[in-house]
């Protein structure tokens, strides 16, 4: 298990490329032929590398892939990363920087139309692709139901813009107790986009899945679904499909010093953590500065040292943990621990943190150090 991590390594997040191609060819088995993905690599591919695996999806015949913010699509260009590359939350002074990297905005409320329809026809632009989002109940981006009036004439008086797809986000994919309220997201979409179908030359691309979406509702796949979470193996734990997924991210770091303790001494700051009987604690490389939450302290978190799980004693330091390893027979300064990964799941860290994969994965800092593994 250990194989990518070398003694006396800092704070290591590996991205694990094959895991990434088994989770997209089990997304496509669940797909019709027709179906494409769009692969989600926003937020430095939930917290991977981004370019690597944006390099990675070009290899595996993906031509579609989502980023939030201008910069990161930008920085996916100028690492060689091709396809279209749709950006969820560009600000009207992005408009060349799009142009220029081919990057495609999504227009999400008639303010943003407006200064796009004025930018293209100043600078001579035609046939440039954009994604247009409805807000079908997400209240997050999104043309909503006031605006479909001004945004069918805009459509109608702006042949020069190719609207590449229609989109909509639903709230709450994974859970079933709010599949009334996700039923009727659908039936927004499918009513809005047949409006807006009638106003454009030919049926526009459209697409409403998120990845618990892909697995729960596969009749509302359209012509492409939006693959974020999955792709990256976690998240999906309430899903059957976990069984069938790859963690993609691992987060390892190591044994700096390990320590005899006496039964009842006090362990870190405030005095929080002690042992119940005499043993041995580790400190470990790596604390909240790393991404490892404040709240995994005082025995709500173990990592994985070989099979042993060890739990944390004490508080979470900035950029240390200590951890009891009294049942951890051959240890030694050095050796590699495991924080989440293939055996200790990234779900543990996010519940005893009271949050979910998707933060934790984003919440690998700067100071973690990056390995691919092929
Ligand atoms: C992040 C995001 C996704 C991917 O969602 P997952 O739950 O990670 O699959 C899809 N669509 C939009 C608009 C998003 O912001």
């Amino acid at each position: 298990m250990d194989v990518y991590m070398s003694d006396f390594a800092p704070a290591t997040a590996i991205t694990h490329l094959d895991n990434l191609r088994h989770n997209l060819s089990y997304f496509r088995s669940l797909l019709s032929e027709n179906t494409r993905v769009m692969a989600m690599v926003k937020s430095n591919a939930y917290g991977s590398s981004a370019v690597e695996v944006g390099r990675e999806l070009n290899r595996l015949g993906v031509r579609d892939l989502g980023v939030a913010y201008t910069y990161e699509g930008k920085e996916l260009r100028t690492h060689g990363v091709s396809g279209s590359i749709m950006v969820m939350n560009p600000v009207p002074g992005d408009f060349p920087d799009l142009i220029n990297h081919q990057l495609e905005p999504e227009l999400s409320n008639m303010e943003i139309l407006t200064k796009w329809v004025n930018f293209i026809s100043r600078e001579k632009i035609a046939n440039y692709p954009v994604h247009l989002e409805l807000d079908t109940g997400m209240r997050r981006l999104g043309f909503d139901n006031n605006d479909l009036g001004s945004l069918v004439e805009v459509l109608c008086a702006t042949p020069s813009m190719q609207v590449k797809s229609v989109f909509s986000h639903l709230s709450s994919s994974p859970t079933s107790e709010k599949d009334a309220f996700t039923k009727s997201q659908f039936n927004l979409f499918e009513e809005w986009t047949a409006l807006i179908n009638r106003n454009l030359p030919k049926p526009v691309t459209r697409h409403i899945l998120n990845s618990a979406g892909i697995v729960r509702f596969p009749e509302y796949q359209y012509d492409m679904v939006r693959l974020g979470i999955g792709l990256y193996g976690v998240g999906l734990e309430s899903l059957s499909v976990h069984e069938d997924l790859r963690p993609v991210q691992s987060l390892y770091a190591s044994i700096s010093q390990i320590k005899k303790v006496s039964a009842g001494e006090s362990i870190g700051y405030e005095q929080n953590g002690q042992l119940q009987s005499d043993g041995k604690i580790a400190v470990l490389n790596i604390g909240y500065a790393d991404g490892v939450p404040r709240l995994a302290g005082n025995g709500r978190f173990s990592v994985r040292i070989g099979k042993v799980l060890c739990p944390v004693v004490g508080n979470v330091c900035m950029d240390m943990i200590m951890v009891d390893i009294s049942n951890c027979p051959d240890v030694t300064a050095g050796t590699p621990v495991e924080i989440y990964g293939q055996n200790n799941p990234v779900h543990h860290l996010a519940n005893a943190g009271n949050t979910i994969p998707y933060e934790i994965l984003t919440g690998n800092r700067k100071r973690v150090h990056r390995l691919i593994a092929e």
